[in-house]
């Protein structure tokens, strides 16, 4: 029997698993992809305090080996529900099941899609998620990121450098990224920037050879020939393995305010990070949660 159970090892959960940790309970933390979570994913982190640049993938590494040194115990594994009660609730994973006393959702969210035909045929082959991941397979080709948010020209910067020549298709007629990232795109000799622009259709039959895409304003249609597109047009929550136990808003988040208790859920449930209701999804919010989650937990157990 767990303290307390973590669903999810990105910046919240694996705060959550410090903190309980060093008020000494005895604490699982459930992980079904990556140890770290989506900053894994990141080339550069800058926005974090006490470091002025460092990589995703480093970033994990410390909070892993600092979860690690504290005790806490990991399983790679999928959560498929929670069943039970306060003090006595069952985790279901793929590969087995867990008891802990309280639970604490951090499940963060995932890339969201176009939704288009042959996406999911052509990922990995012309249809990636993830610069950082991806990007070197195109060095000198041309690339178009889809999007216009920091995520997204946190991608466009990224793939620059080694792509002949960037495209960013963004759907509205600016862009949503942060200024700096905003003005470091305008200097980019090889970044071009088409707004209000949607894509229509995924071109190529068994080989991926680019996009259509269409004005939104004069509905004029184009085609784009690619060697590969980057995806950034958001994220998606993974809660619907929970919504029998939490309340889940019409995007998927768990409806939650910064007390990490989800509303209307049973009692001895918490959520931390990007999975929840919130309006800055960033790893400084998800640490935050991380901490407030597991104190919660904590005081819950007594
Ligand atoms: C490309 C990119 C760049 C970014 N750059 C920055 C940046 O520079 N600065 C910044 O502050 N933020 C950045 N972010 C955002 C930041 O990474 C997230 O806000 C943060 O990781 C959220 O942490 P989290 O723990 O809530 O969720 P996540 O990091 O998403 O972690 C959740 C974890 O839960 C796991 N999980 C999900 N469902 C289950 C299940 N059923 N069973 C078991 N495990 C499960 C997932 O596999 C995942 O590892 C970036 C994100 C991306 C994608």
């Amino acid at each position: 029997m767990y303290d307390i159970i973590i669903i999810g090892a990105g910046p919240a959960g694996l705060t959550a698993a410090l903190y309980a940790r060093r008020a000494e309970k005895k604490v699982l933390v459930i992980e079904k992809e990556t140890f770290g979570g989506q900053i894994t994913h990141s080339p550069k982190v800058e926005n974090y305090p006490g470091f002025t640049v460092m990589s995703g993938n480093e970033f994990a590494d410390k909070l892993i080996e600092q979860v690690m040194y504290q005790g806490a115990e990991i399983e790679l594994d999928t959560v498929t529900g929670i069943k039970g009660e306060a003090g006595d609730f069952t985790v279901e994973c793929e590969r087995g099941s867990f008891c802990g006393k309280t639970v604490i959702i951090a499940t963060g969210a995932k890339h969201r899609q176009l939704g288009l035909d042959r996406e999911n045929d052509f990922t990995g082959e012309g249809v990636s998620y993830c610069a950082v991941c991806d990007g070197a397979f195109y060095k000198g080709k041309d690339v178009a990121v889809i999007g216009g948010g920091n995520s997204a020209l946190q991608e466009a910067i990224l793939l620059a450098k080694t792509s002949k020549s960037v495209t960013v298709v963004q759907n509205l007629p600016f862009l949503t990224g942060e200024i700096k990232l905003r003005e470091e795109i305008e200097k980019l000799p090889n970044v071009k920037v088409i707004l209000s622009s949607i894509v229509l259709q995924i071109l190529g039959d068994n080989k991926f050879e680019g996009i259509k895409i269409q004005n939104t304003e004069t509905k004029e249609e184009t085609e784009l020939s690619l060697d590969s597109i980057f995806v950034a047009i958001g994220q998606q929550p993974d809660n619907e393995s929970f919504k029998d136990v939490v309340k889940l808003n019409e995007y998927g988040y768990i409806v939650s305010d910064e007390s990490c208790i989800p509303e209307g859920s049973i009692k001895g449930i918490f959520t931390a990070g990007d999975c929840r209701t919130k309006k800055i999804r960033q790893v400084a919010t998800a640490i935050s949660d991380g901490a407030t989650a597991a104190l919660e937990a904590c005081s819950f157990i007594g």
